[in-house]
């Protein structure tokens, strides 16, 4: 899936264009929701991945 119709005119424009070849119309980008999805994903395993677990579980068995 690497084309989109044009709005207007119906003219197959690449997904990467945001404007139409044909008529000029503003074609905006289409993000697909799993990339929503994978992105979110990315930023949780990287906050995960950043923070200092061991001392966080040291603090905790010193309270
Ligand atoms: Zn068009």
């Amino acid at each position: 899936m690497s084309m989109k119709n044009c709005p207007k005119c119906g003219t197959e424009v690449h997904f990467d264009d945001d404007i139409c070849h044909a008529c000029g119309t503003n074609v905006p980008i289409v993000v697909p929701w799993p990339a929503y999805l994978i992105g979110g994903f990315l930023v949780v395993v990287l906050v995960f991945w950043a923070v200092d677990w061991t001392y966080w579980a040291d603090y905790f068995s010193r309270l």
